[in-house]
């Protein structure tokens, strides 16, 4: 089969389901790409951020309202920390969330379920081609722009422009953009279904816990809906080669031993095995353009370098990169040059973000400091209250970041 498109994306996760479906919205055809047959999992940690809800709210506030009758979501008001000496301190999304709880806007939700979701808003519009199966093994630039093909070669699909979607192992991410896995720049991360675990907040919220021997990357619990939960671990790639750590041994030894979890999951069970995959960290700026191409989510390596967020920045991505996509539709330019704003974009909106998260990541790496940070919330209302301003207000993780802040917080008795 041969298609001719102005747009292809490739990949449909989150990202380039996002694109998509902002593509349709400005009127323009594309196609989507993808080697899965959905519904497809996903190895993930399954927690939606409001960062989610707030981009499908720009495209249409109706997806989000179809999300949240879906049953098999949990939703999710906030976050507990538990520093590395254990002192949990619960921090919610948002200050009166108790009055909005008809109205969530964190969730957790199994990728199969979640990216299914995305695949069925897309396969309503008219504007989205979408194939599955259709894995792309080659893209070849011509004057005219890509030729892509899949492994059979069975399809051939000749594209103006490249929306490159198709995440962290992404062959056109390495090939043509010069994307390579830096291990100082990457987190590996493993995750486990478990049933009946004990002591789930009753409100949703995801556990995150800062345990000595994991930072500066933790141990998760995300509450799943009927008591099941998302279990996992992720840790950096450049001290699990140095230190020669077996993340699944780890991550059973936390469960089985640890003084604290282990009650917890006394008579838990798990549902199927421990799956591991990459985590590529927007903690070191990538070009993410070139002549009749931009990259996207984690083909561009935009997951957050603090919390491991990475579903809301490609679908921050996607969205951005199909107004420049549009854009280059409407002025026929799929130049390099051209392309570039959809990088100036990206600076804007997810650039300071990304780098205060680098900075409190590599904070987050002293236990000292984090259980004094910890400490020192679970008794001011006001540091908590400062703590939920940081998920919605860039200034206030800019006062995070900053080295005084710490200071001060030492010498306020
Ligand atoms: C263990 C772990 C835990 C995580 N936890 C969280 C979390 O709790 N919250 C969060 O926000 N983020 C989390 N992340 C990060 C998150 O999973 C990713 O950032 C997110 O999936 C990126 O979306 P994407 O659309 O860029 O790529 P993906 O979701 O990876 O989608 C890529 C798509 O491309 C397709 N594809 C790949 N190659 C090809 C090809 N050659 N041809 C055609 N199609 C192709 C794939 O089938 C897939 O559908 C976690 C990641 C890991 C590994």
């Amino acid at each position: 089969m041969v298609y001719q498109t102005q747009i292809c994306i490739i990949g449909a996760g989150p990202g380039g389901a996002t694109a998509a479906l902002q593509l349709a919205k400005l009127g323009i055809e594309c196609i989507v790409a993808d080697k899965a047959v959905f519904p497809r999992d996903k190895i993930c940690g399954d927690g939606l951020s409001g960062k989610v809800a707030a981009i499908l709210d720009k495209i249409d506030p109706e997806i989000i309202k179809k999300f949240q009758q879906e049953p098999y979501k949990q939703n999710s008001f906030g976050i507990l920390f538990t520093a590395p000496n254990r002192q949990p301190v619960p921090v919610p999304f948002s200050l009166n969330y108790q009055k909005n709880k008809h109205n969530s806007r964190g969730f957790v939700s199994k990728r199969i379920d979640f990216d299914h979701f995305l695949i069925q808003q897309i396969r309503q519009q008219q504007k989205i081609t979408f194939l599955e199966n259709a894995h792309i093994v080659t893209h070849t630039l011509t004057p005219n722009g890509y030729t892509l093909s899949d492994e059979k070669e069975e399809l051939t699909i000749h594209a103006q422009m490249l929306i490159v979607a198709n995440g962290a192992h992404s062959r056109f991410a390495k090939e043509t953009g010069g994307i390579t896995m830096d291990p100082n720049h990457h987190i590996a991360g493993i995750r486990a279904y478990y049933n009946n675990v004990k002591g789930l907040h009753q409100d949703g919220f995801i556990e995150l816990h800062f345990l000595k021997n994991v930072l500066p990357g933790y141990f998760w619990i995300f509450p799943l809906p009927n008591g099941s939960a998302n279990v996992g671990l992720g840790m950096h790639s450049s001290i699990l080669h140095r230190q020669k750590i077996n993340l699944k041994k780890l991550l059973l030894e936390i469960i089985e031993t640890d003084p604290i979890l282990k009650n917890r999951f006394t008579g838990a069970t798990p549902q199927g095995g421990i799956d591991g995959y990459g985590l590529p960290l927007g903690s070191k700026r990538r070009k993410l353009y070139g002549n009749r191409y931009v990259l996207i989510g984690d083909a561009a390596s935009l997951i957050d370098p603090l919390t491991g967020e990475g579903i809301g920045n490609a679908m921050y991505s996607g969205f951005y990169a199909a107004n420049i996509a549009a854009k280059a539709v409407e002025h026929q330019n799929f130049s390099e040059n051209f392309l570039q704003q959809y990088q100036n974009d990206i600076d804007r909106v997810l650039g300071a973000e990304l780098k205060m998260s680098t900075t409190l990541q590599k904070l987050a790496s002293r236990p000292w400091l984090f259980n004094l940070l910890m400490n020192k919330a679970a008794k001011s209302a006001e540091l908590r209250n400062l703590l939920t301003a940081m998920f919605a207000e860039i200034d206030v993780r800019k006062k995070l970041a900053n080295p005084l802040f710490y200071l001060k917080l030492i010498f306020n008795k």
